[in-house]
């Protein structure tokens, strides 16, 4: 990509403030972080609900870039770098690609739908391949700033473009329409997804359909209700099982692990096969046939092709390796954009100092391999890798380009050759091109555990992150609570996560929890909230910082900081404004001051209290009692000290109903893992963590005969029973047995039938299609914590922090 600076800047209608605007880059960034920041990129600083990129340009400036698109020009940043001052930096993002689209007129495919956009795209890039130099989204890059960054992807070499658009609200379309200019469009489905950000499934459909009004075709299922809303200049290509009008007409044959079709389309028939059976892989794939068909393809080939159709793994996972390492396991995709992404996570992960790339050749840059090699060599370098192994005969080709580099030939050479031991303590990012099977690399390298996984979502956490800030003033810090392994989460990835992200604070109980963190290369700044008298020294020694909540602790804490000679060592002071748990009583204060008056060796850097009914409309008085108790204790303390701390009361609920109460700090907890107290709230939040297992045995009983301990199930009919392997021992409570709960078994309830065991429950699965070996969610979208601990008579901190630490965790970035 060759972008001039002075076509730019009449394409914005920006005022140039700068010394040179004769210049072409070759990259856009718009995130501070990512390494691919340099003098040759152009940085937009956009501005979201809770964070603004203005505040990095200094830090970038210092970093070698030159020239960015403000709103306006930070303070100390005039006459440092090159500006491109508009009014909205991201209308301007999207307005570069309009103007970059313009000079490309080779087709392009626009998808949209509820479901099944990234596979579709996906399994075109896959099918189309052989005969088109494709550019698409990278990942499922479909947003408001996605697809313009997709779009200014597009190079010279480019002839067919595959570009999805998602959409939420209303008029986020005809934005998408104008930036990726489809000729022809897919409309996958009308679902549910989104449905709180319209009136109706009429606006959403119309909505969706602003995409391809100026398509020269769209496929589609025909259907009713979607032709009503058709323009009729747009033409059609249109598929269906019962509607003899399509000009496509399928018949479905299921087979035993595959699904067989006839097709009916002009005076042709012909058939063809997939290997999948359910209803999302049948729909995406025909798509994909439609595709094929309006391209003339001949049936032939078609049918070789479509039988190849693979499960697309749309995520990054990480894993845990053999010998201490973590792999990040991208073993399904190898093009130039999405090895960015993959860097960029590699980098947010700093689990170990050592990085090590696994990458096979890449395909489909658009570029020569000369040029195509250098940039990956630069973009490895820019992330600081300390060794890359080649796979293929391209990248073997330009091994010169990279430090530290041993290549193979192919996938089975270097699982042959390769000594595993030399991976030791470093994070391995598996990153090559379907063909070459890198899925046999993580086999060989990730740790063998059992089947029964908590899968943390990284994404949801984020969003959750941003939904409770979007709460709170631009200014207030926030500090999160870590303890407890995150409520069961993972406690060193989250708190990666949450350094990533830039929060103030880290909050864990204990001083053990603390050092794990430090220990694990955490720098921000970790308060313990309860530590201790015999944890102290550690705390000094890990530079943790205490909660102080008793005159007898803070004695004990002033003593050893006298004898170390410290000075102003962080304390954070807690006052009992009515939860009687930890905390100084009105009546201690004048104590407390007079103990810490004039003292050198700690500095009070927060006061802070806790509330005992955020969370309950009937308690408002007592809480609304809290917060006016901390407003008169901490002002005491900071008047009569002559301090200005960070106060802070407020906890999830806090945040939710009493925003008022805000102070300079928060700290969220719950929250973050996806769950609030209100329905509302809920609805914003994402569900984070999925307990999943398998089935180990399925059989049939008889009327009569009983399952488990007790026998407290006996079947009524003849009834099909799977087992689990997952118990109490497990963190699943036996409250939730002999047909209180459920699990999901293929997106269907299967009730658990008996007591559950320590190790195991047995579940109904009569009438559900499910093989033994099939995944099973515990809990996750259905059912939801929430739901469990309503039928548990608990809370869902019960149920998320009950999950036995012998439960693998798996951490994903979609
Ligand atoms: C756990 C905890 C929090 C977080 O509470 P949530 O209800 O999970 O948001 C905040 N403050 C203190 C002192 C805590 O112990």
């Amino acid at each position: 990509m060759k972008i001039s600076i002075q076509n730019s800047i009449s394409n914005l209608n920006a005022q140039f403030i700068g010394d040179c605007s004769d210049y072409t880059i070759d990259s856009i960034s718009i995130d501070s972080r990512s390494l691919q920041n340099s003098a040759t990129s152009l940085f937009f600083a956009l501005v979201g609900p809770n964070n603004d990129a203005h505040h990095y340009i200094e830090d970038l400036i210092r970093q070698g870039v030159r020239y960015f698109v403000v709103n306006h020009i930070p303070e100390n940043c005039l006459g440092k770098a090159n500006f491109l001052v508009v009014k909205d930096t991201l209308i301007a993002l999207q307005q570069l690609a309009i103007s970059y689209r313009s000079q490309y007129n080779f087709p392009i495919i626009g998808i949209t739908g509820s479901n099944g956009k990234t596979i579709v795209k996906e399994w075109l890039n896959f099918l189309l391949s052989p005969d088109f130099n494709i550019i698409r989204s990278p990942k499922s890059y479909n947003s408001q700033i996605g697809v313009p960054l997709s779009i200014l992807g597009i190079n010279s070499q480019h002839n067919l473009g595959i570009f999805e658009a998602g959409i939420s609200t209303v008029a986020e379309m005809e934005k998408l329409q104008d930036i990726i200019r489809p000729t022809i469009g897919i409309l996958t489905n009308i679902g549910s997804a989104h449905d709180e950000g319209f009136a109706s499934i009429g606006e959403k459909i119309k909505e969706k359909l602003r995409l391809f009004s100026n398509c020269n075709t769209l496929i589609y299922n025909k259907n009713k209700t979607i032709d009503a809303f058709l323009n009729s200049r747009l033409n059609t290509f249109s598929w269906s099982f019962n509607d003899k009008e399509a000009d496509v007409f399928i018949q479905k044959i299921s087979g035993i692990e595959n699904t067989q079709f006839q097709v009916k389309y002009k005076l042709n028939s012909f058939d063809f096969t997939i290997p999948f059976q359910d209803n999302a892989s049948i729909e995406n794939a025909i798509h994909c046939v439609m595709v094929l068909l309006y391209f003339n393809y001949d049936p032939l080939i078609i049918e070789s092709r479509i039988r190849l159709l693979y499960p697309v793994e749309m995520r990054l996972k990480l894993k845990n390796g053999i010998n201490g390492t973590t792999l990040i396991d991208d073993s399904y995709s190898s093009d130039f954009q999405s090895l960015k992404i993959a860097l960029d996570f590699l980098e947010s992960q700093k689990h170990h100092k050592k990085k090590t790339v696994i990458l096979s050749d890449i395909f489909q840059s658009g570029l020569s391999n000369e040029e195509l090699y250098s940039k990956v060599s630069q973009l490895i370098i820019a992330n600081k890798i300390n060794r890359v192994i080649g796979i293929g005969k391209t990248i073997s080709e330009f091994k010169h380009k990279f430090v530290n580099c041993s290549t193979y030939a192919t996938t089975h050479e270097f699982i042959e050759q390769f000594d595993s031991d030399n991976l030791r303590n470093e994070t391995i990012l598996i990153k090559g091109a379907r063909s070459f099977h890198f899925e046999e690399i993580v086999t060989a390298f990730e740790e063998k555990t059992h089947e029964t996984v908590l899968e943390v979502n990284l994404n949801a956490i984020s969003n959750n992150l941003s939904f409770y800030k979007s709460k709170l003033k631009p200014e207030t810090k926030m500090m999160v609570m870590v303890k407890a392994f995150s409520y069961g989460n993972g406690g060193v990835e989250i708190a990666k996560l949450l350094e990533h992200h830039c929060v103030d604070y880290l909050g864990v109980a204990f001083a053990d929890e603390g050092i794990a963190l430090k220990n694990a290369g955490i720098q921000l700044p970790i308060m313990v909230l309860n530590p201790e008298t015999t944890s102290f020294e550690a705390i000094i020694q890990y530079q943790l910082e205490p909660e102080i909540y008793s005159l007898k602790g803070l004695n004990a804490f002033l003593k050893l900081a006298e004898q170390k000679n410290l000075r102003h060592f962080p304390i954070h002071i807690k006052l009992d404004t009515g939860m009687h748990r930890l905390g100084f009583e009105s009546n201690t204060i004048e104590e407390l001051i007079a103990a810490l008056k004039g003292n050198q060796h700690v500095i009070v850097k927060s006061i802070l209290s806790h509330m005992a009914t955020s969370d309950a409309v009937e308690h408002l008085d007592f809480s609304l009692h809290q917060i006016k108790l901390f407003e008169i204790l901490s002002q005491q303390l900071m008047v009569e000290l002559d301090i200005q701390p960070i106060r802070h009361i407020l906890n999830t609920s806090g945040i939710s109903n009493f925003t008022h109460g805000q102070y300079d700090m928060v700290r969220l907890g719950i929250g973050l893992y996806g769950i609030s107290n209100d329905q509302e709230e809920q609805k914003q939040l994402e569900n984070v963590s999925t307990l999943k297992s398998v089935i180990s045995q399925i059989r049939t009983i008889s009327e009569g005969e009983s399952v488990g301990y007790g026998r407290r199930f006996v079947a009524k009919c003849s009834t099909d029973v799977a087992t689990i392997p997952i118990g109490y021992a497990d963190g699943i409570s036996r409250l939730w047995g002999n047909e209180v709960g459920y699990v999901s078994i293929n997106k269907q309830k299967a009730a658990i039938i008996g007591s559950i065991c320590m190790d195991m429950l047995m579940v109904n699965v009569t009438g559900i299609n499910c093989v033994e070996g099939d995944p099973v969610i515990i809990f996750g979208d259905s059912p939801t914590v929430i739901e469990i601990a309503q039928k548990t008579h608990t809370i869902p901190y019960e149920i998320l922090t009950s999950i036995s630490q012998r439960v693998k965790r798996i951490f994903y970035r979609e």
